[in-house]
């Protein structure tokens, strides 16, 4: 059995983290809703210029996902499915 990074919760029970792997960018309409619940400025907007319309696309990207503590809230207000999380096995130097 792989063992993975795991906190402890306010009672004392075992709290497994699933960290952000991947933000597809492809489905995201730049609501910006993960952005403002993530506690550790993980992502950020990007503008995609429209040279044919004159219409500025924004969507997300990350920039910091080696902060990211796992919480899933980014995945929890996005309507769009965009984000991919997963639990991390600890590594033998971090015993
Ligand atoms: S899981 Fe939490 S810390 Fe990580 S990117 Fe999403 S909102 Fe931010
Ligand atoms: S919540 Fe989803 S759709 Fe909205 S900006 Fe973030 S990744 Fe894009």
């Amino acid at each position: 059995m792989p063992e993975y990074i795991t906190y402890k919760t306010k009672c004392g029970h075992d709290f497994i983290p699933e960290f952000v792997m991947f933000l597809d960018s492809k489905k995201c309409i730049g609501c910006g809703r993960c952005y403002k619940v993530c506690p550790q400025n993980v992502m950020d907007l990007k503008v995609m210029e429209e040279d044919d319309e004159d219409i500025d696309c924004t969507y997300m990207v990350l920039v910091n996902d080696h902060l990211c503590i796992g919480c899933k809230a980014c995945q929890k207000v996005c309507p769009k499915g965009c984000f991919v999380h997963k639990p991390l096995e600890v590594k033998n130097d971090q015993i």
